[in-house]
């Protein structure tokens, strides 16, 4: 689906929402939404469903969507995270324009907030300790206890406050709070903290400031003041609601938006938070939040996911208000989906055998022509160079085949794609027995692969010249976890790291691969032929040396559950009319 095919896109409750709220006029017809990371980590697919989502509505209804960095706390935030994230949107296929914001930009207005929320009587400084405030706080059965610093005057309370300010007070001794209901069943309106002192230096604003706002008190005020209309969150936000709003009532701004929760994407064989990701990351599970196994979108992008399937798997997860469980296989289909359509097919050989092919002249060769890829005539063909030494791949030979192997063994015709066929005459083994070569032989009358003659042949394989392949590293990724619920480790007595994959990357070194790939550019993805969809790494590919990352197999088991489910249902409602 293209971007901007909005026609074909299901309906979901969001959408609703907005589509009512342009027919009532309630935002005088406007959709403004915004993607607000946090900068303290890489982006994930979890986050591309946010962002699908909010410049998704964006460009429906005609609208903007905003990039906004969610950056108030100075203590795990770098600017490394920041470009990493407007890189990753941007590869999404997502632009911003000019409405590029950082929540730290708003720290006067903010602070001016503050201070009218305790003129207001509104606001206190509280002189508990972190260890104090939560032990007053309460439970969900037990109302919470009122700090003893909640009645100060509000002349002693916008004293103390801009003294915080100042630096005059240490980290943890004084918070600004709200002063709402220390007995409501929510705990988040149990006057919670909206500033704390954090002698920090703030990537942004340097040491300007020594207090800062706290999450739920800076966004809602982000909102407003960037005037957007749908503030789309994810679903552990719903409980924070009443406080969004009690803060944008309190200090009457003009401009209200609205807080609608949604359900996060969770996947199978995946871990979706910054804060397992990042222990990965330094504990050095993976090579880095780009290694082509994570599930961040740098990680995808080296594998060699095309944005496209992104996007077309987080337009086919839909928007729901309920969380589940998405399974990956949905993801690898949205991907072998798009790679079908625009991977040129080529040949290369992993583990190779050699293949010497007696009838066929010495010192000579020539160019045969391959089709690049079926599914899009467009893509041309192309000359490979074939010769009497080929290498064919190890497990395309059996001595001793079971009878539903049908490529080469004694005795037996195959079919090298786009070349001749070929019969195996001999096995060459060494002293220990190991199948070092064959002898064939071939049949000139089959150049192109068919016979004049109308013989058949039930196995094609690929193959690569010798003389003219070039040796390649090839690292073959798979799943990072072998379990499908990693997050609940905990709740079998483990950690989500024991559900590492031992076997998540093979790196074979010396594959044979078809000249015409030693000028592959980084980033671009190719099907080898019978083998999967490999990108070129970005990261260590030289040039005349690629290094190549299976993107993923051909093998789709998804289309399998699929196909499984509409005979299900076709049963069902054959028996129905029955
Ligand atoms: P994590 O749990 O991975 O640390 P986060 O929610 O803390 O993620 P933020 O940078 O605050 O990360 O997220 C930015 C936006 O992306 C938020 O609006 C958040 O709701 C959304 N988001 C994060 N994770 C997911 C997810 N798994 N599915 C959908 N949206 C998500
Ligand atoms: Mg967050």
């Amino acid at each position: 689906m293209s971007k901007k095919d909005a026609s074909k896109r299901p309906s979901n409750f969001i959408r609703n929402i907005i589509i009512q709220d342009i027919k009532s006029n309630k935002w005088g017809g406007k959709v403004i939404t915004r993607f607000p990371p946090e900068p303290n980590g890489y982006l994930h697919i979890g986050h591309a469903k946010s962002i699908v989502m909010n410049f998704g509505f964006a460009e429906e209804f005609n609208g903007r969507c905003h990039l906004r960095f969610d950056d108030t706390n100075p203590t795990k935030e770098e600017q490394e995270y920041v470009e990493a994230i407007m890189e990753d949107v941007r590869w999404l296929g997502y632009d911003w324009g000019e409405h590029l914001y950082f929540a730290s930009d708003y720290f006067d207005q903010f602070y001016e907030y503050a201070e009218k929320l305790i003129k207001m009587g509104k606001a206190f400084v509280c002189d508990l300790s972190p260890e104090e405030i939560k032990k007053y706080r309460g439970t969900l059965t037990e109302p919470g206890k009122e700090s003893p610093y909640r009645n100060r005057s509000i002349e002693e309370n916008l004293d103390l406050f801009r003294r915080m300010r100042k630096g005059e007070f240490k980290d943890g001794e004084r918070t600004l709070r709200a002063k709402i209901d220390m007995a409501s069943g929510n705990l988040n309106m149990r006057d919670p903290v909206i500033y704390r002192i954090m002698h920090v230096p703030h990537h942004r604003t340097g040491d300007k400031w020594c207090i800062y706002p706290m999450y739920d008190f800076a966004h809602c005020l982000s909102d407003s003041i960037e005037h957007i209309t749908h503030s789309l969150c994810s679903l552990e936000f719903e409980d924070h609601r009443p406080l969004y709003d009690w803060f944008l009532d309190t200090l009457q701004v003009e401009w209200h938006p609205q807080q609608i929760e949604f359900a996060r994407l969770n996947l199978t064989y995946t871990v979706l938070s910054k804060r397992k990701l990042v222990q990965l990351v330094e504990e050095g599970a993976v090579d880095g939040w780009d290694d082509p196994r994570m599930p961040t979108l740098s990680g995808m992008r080296r594998r060699g996911f095309p944005p496209a399937a992104i996007r077309d798997f987080c337009e086919r997860i839909g928007v729901a208000k309920k969380e589940s469980v998405v399974d990956v296989a949905l993801l690898e289909h949205c991907v072998r989906d798009v790679l079908n359509k625009t991977a040129p097919r080529v040949m290369g050989v992993l583990n190779p055998l050699k293949v010497v092919i007696e009838n066929y002249p010495e010192g000579k060769e020539e160019e045969l022509e391959a089709i690049n890829n079926p599914e899009d005539p467009s893509y041309g063909t192309r000359m490979i160079p074939f010769s009497r030494e080929i290498y064919i791949e190890k497990t395309d030979f059996m001595e001793d085949p079971p009878k539903k192997f049908y490529r080469l063994a004694p005795g037996r015709e195959v079919r090298l794609r786009y070349a001749y066929f070929i019969t195996c005459k001999d096995v060459i083994k060494d002293e220990n027995g190991e199948i070092v070569e064959l002898r064939c032989t071939y049949d000139p009358e089959t150049r192109g692969g068919n016979a004049p003659d109308g013989r058949r042949v039930r196995g094609t394989i690929h193959w690569v010249s010798a003389p003219h392949a070039f040796e390649a590293e090839v690292r073959l990724y798979d799943r990072l976890f072998d379990h499908p619920y990693p997050d609940r480790a905990k709740e079998e007595g483990k950690t989500f790291k024991d559900y590492l994959n031992p076997n998540s990357l093979e790196i074979i070194k010396g594959c044979k691969l078809e000249p015409s790939l030693r000028d592959a550019e980084p980033g671009k993805v190719y099907q080898f032929e019978r083998l999967g969809y490999f990108c070129a790494d970005s990261k260590d590919s030289r040039p005349g040396h690629p290094v190549f990352n299976r993107t993923i197999t051909l093998r789709d088991t998804w289309a399998k559950i699929e196909k499984k489910f509409k005979e299900q249902e076709q049963k069902r409602r054959k028996e129905n009319k029955e």
